[in-house]
């Protein structure tokens, strides 16, 4: 058991079941699925779907893996943070029970590729702040930025007894399906992600605290500058980014 790699297997078959049924898993899918382990997933996934790509990092699970899955998987022993999935023309699902220390950089990638829907079990405090509304305790910048680039649901809590060997919390399945369109328009989606991050590192400041230094000259053409951060919408943070966006023109000229 290899706990740098968050393997923490979900062993209740019943769990497994609901997550692929979920994923409403039609005859012609092709499903990615992220860290197979010892493939519980991967069989009832390969059951129903056209395909399974299965990406595992694991050496030895991937040997054990290969002696039981069937034709229509593809299995690739690699690290799905350094894999381009464009290889994987068609993939229109995913499915997957994820190594909890890869959770955000391995959704926000996932995030950058096309597809209908994900279903994905996290630890139950990441799903928590990856759904939060303002004012709640768990919001953050993961909220924001998961709420601008898609769709996302809890759909149950998993017990911890669920999974072997037993981790100290319990998960969640949630469910994600990226937008087409963003929620609001913002000039420059890098300023917008990195006014989000400078924010939550302030969560309980006001806005005006935050940038009077920085926008001395300028502070009175921003909004929202009473509220606090925790307070604030994605859209009104859309909208802040966008005034500094016209600011930050003004000052370069
Ligand atoms: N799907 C199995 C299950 O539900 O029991 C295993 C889930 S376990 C939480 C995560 C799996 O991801 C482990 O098998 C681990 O070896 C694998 N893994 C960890 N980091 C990975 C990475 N960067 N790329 C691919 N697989 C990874």
């Amino acid at each position: 058991m290899k706990n740098k790699l968050g393997q923490i297997f979900l062993t209740d078959k019943k769990t497994a079941e609901r997550e692929v049924k979920y994923a409403n898993i039609k005859q012609d899918d092709v499903v990615l699925e992220i860290g197979p382990g010892n493939g519980i997933l991967t069989k009832l996934l390969s059951k129903k779907a056209k395909k399974v790509i299965a990406i595992e990092l694991d050496n030895n699970l991937v040997n054990e893996l290969k002696k039981t899955l069937s034709s229509n998987v593809e299995l690739i022993h690699g690290n799905a943070l350094e894999i381009d999935f464009n290889k994987f023309k068609g993939f229109n699902k995913v499915v997957a029970n994820l190594p909890f220390q890869i959770s955000s950089p391995i959704t926000f990638k996932l995030l950058d590729y096309d597809f209908d829907l994900a279903v994905l079990i996290y630890q139950k405090e990441f799903a928590e702040r990856m759904i939060a509304k303002p004012g709640n305790k768990n919001y953050s910048r993961l909220s924001v930025n998961i709420y601008y680039k898609s769709i996302c649901e809890i759909l149950e809590h998993v017990p911890k007894t669920n999974f072997k060997p037993q981790p100290k919390v319990d998960s969640s399945i949630v469910r994600i399906i990226p937008r087409y369109d963003s929620p609001f328009k913002v000039y420059n989606e890098q300023l917008f992600f990195d006014i989000t991050k400078k924010f939550f590192s302030h969560r309980r400041k006001k806005i005006k605290t935050i940038l009077k230094n920085r926008y001395k000259d300028y502070i009175n053409q921003i909004s929202f500058l009473e509220n606090r951060v925790e307070d604030l919408t994605p859209e009104q943070i859309g909208k802040i980014s966008n005034e500094l966006f016209d600011i930050n023109r003004l000052i370069n000229q």
